[in-house]
């Protein structure tokens, strides 16, 4: 009777124990590492505290732990950034497993992930952490687990692997960018580097984006094979390199550098971002889909940017220093506003009425500096005046110089404008009378845009003011010379 309880305790106990220990053994580690980094101690890793130095310390001791080897003659790349008026340390945490083959080993892939966040705010006489489970406590959990594989596995690999926590990337990717300007390893040996910046919530966003993977010649077709292999879907792939992470400093120097991301599932940039809520086997599952992929891209015999990648660079003697935006787009924006009547001879104007256009443009970007867009748009414009409105439809043509203030690489950039335009009108009612373009009104205007504009992504929002240098009437009204004045925002989208 002993016997058979003993035996039915270790069948309870034991059975579903070794199941569970054998299918997230890898898991339990992923989520030790987050409940570690993410804990009210760590005071959610901001720069420069004393939570921040507790994070680094874990992982240092997790880099030794695993095998890696200092780059130089720590693990630390200590470097300083402004904030405000106050110089704050900050420190990457850099390891390498040297690769096997002679010919490739002096090559580098470089797998990264920031394990800065946002600390915490003093709200109403209380603590308000920002745990940053996900953004990214993830991601460095990710890093150390796969610095323990291919410290384990390092027979395997034929180029070099450097692994990098970055610090301060949430106060605008300072890590990141001072790795390749310090040439801690020379941008010009790295093939190849991912950013794992959140990917704890592979089941909930239903796959995994690997954005930038076009970027590398063939990389797409490797990186799906694979991931059909370890039954991952594949969300966002592509040549863009996305600049809101850790990738975009590697990338705007030509190297082809991947977001690994689930999405922004989790309570992003919360206090709520906790270690509880994260898929830690969807992380043991990105995590071998990501050592699979590192292994065979360590032995793949060329790693080489993609056309479509090289074809969006500036090339300066054989380098890639900058990623360039394509010279020609186009797409479709709206003007909306208001305009009015200005009557030149007179101490007063008329009233403004809504105006409205939309139509389409095209960009060209003659240099970093300078870009020409044309624009075809049906206008409706008119004013009011004392006794009724007046209105008119027409083709509108301006053609601006846009003069760059700000550019952040290809995605972003702030530019005033002016130039002229051309209309031409072919309809309209003043009052309740259709207007007359053969004798009384102008069938044609041209005059003058001012403005300003910011471009984001596929987005362009602006603000335009038109001066026509014609008059309305072809003969001088009663009141002299009338010409038409107009204000618009203007909102477009990039095709
Ligand atoms: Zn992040």
């Amino acid at each position: 009777m002993m016997k058979l309880l003993q035996i039915l305790l270790l069948f309870f106990v034991f059975v579903p124990f070794t199941l569970y220990g054998q299918s997230s053994e890898l898991a339990n580690d992923l989520k030790e590492h987050v409940r570690i980094l993410a804990s009210p101690e760590m005071e959610g890793r901001g720069l420069g505290t004393a939570g921040i130095e507790l994070a680094r310390e874990y992982i240092i001791d997790e880099f030794e732990a695993a095998g890696l080897e200092p780059i130089g003659e720590s693990f630390l790349h200590p470097f300083q950034i402004r904030l405000g008026l106050a110089w704050v340390p900050a420190f990457n945490i850099v390891g390498k497993i040297p690769g096997n083959d002679p010919d490739l080993r002096d090559e580098v892939i470089v797998i990264g992930a920031h394990y800065d966040h946002m600390g915490y705010v003093i709200r109403a006489d209380e603590k308000v952490i920002y745990h940053g489970a996900d953004d990214n406590a993830s991601g460095t959990a990710t890093l150390i687990e796969l610095a323990k594989y291919f410290s384990a596995n390092r027979e395997q690999i034929g180029r070099t692997i450097v692994f990098a926590a970055f610090d301060a990337e949430e106060s605008g990717l300072h890590g990141a960018r001072r790795f390749v300007g310090d040439s801690i390893v020379n941008p010009a040996d790295i093939k190849l580097m991912f950013s794992l910046d959140m990917v704890g919530m592979l089941e909930e966003y239903g796959g995994l984006d690997m954005k930038g993977i076009g970027a590398l010649d063939g990389g797409e077709e490797v990186a799906t094979r694979i991931a059909g292999e370890k039954d991952i879907r594949i969300k966002a792939r592509g040549h863009q390199i996305e600049r809101r992470t850790d990738t975009w400093p590697f990338g705007n120097v030509g190297i082809p550098a991947i977001h690994v991301f689930t999405g922004l599932t989790s309570p992003y940039h919360q206090p709520e971002d906790t270690y509880d809520l994260l898929d830690y086997d969807g992380m043991a599952t990105v995590k071998k889909y990501m050592a699979r992929l590192v292994t065979e891209y360590s032995n793949a015999p060329q790693l080489q940017p993609s056309s479509s990648f090289i074809a969006a660079a500036r090339v300066v003697d054989g380098q890639v220093v900058e990623i360039r935006r394509p010279f020609f787009n186009y797409g479709i924006i709206s003007h909306i506003g208001s305009g009015h009547h200005k009557y030149r001879d007179e101490f007063f104007d008329a009233n403004s009425v809504f105006n409205f256009g939309i139509g389409l443009y095209a960009q060209f970007h003659l240099s970093n500096k300078f870009a020409l867009q044309p624009e075809v748009l049906f206008d409706w414009n008119g004013s009011k005046w004392v006794e009724d409105n007046f209105r008119r439809q027409s083709l509108t043509a301006p053609l601006n110089i846009q003069y760059n203030l700000f550019t952040e690489g290809t995605d972003a950039r702030v530019f005033v404008l002016a130039g002229p335009y051309f209309r031409y009108n072919f309809g309209g009612k003043a009052g309740d009378i259709s207007m007359d373009y053969d004798e009384v009104f102008n069938e044609t205007e041209w005059g003058y845009n001012i403005g300003f504009g910011v471009e984001i992504s596929r987005f362009h929002f602006g603000f335009t003011s038109r001066r026509a240098l014609t008059d309305i009437y072809q003969n001088e009204s009663a009141f002299g010379e009338i010409r038409d004045a107009s204000a618009y925002f203007t909102f477009g989208i990039k095709f």
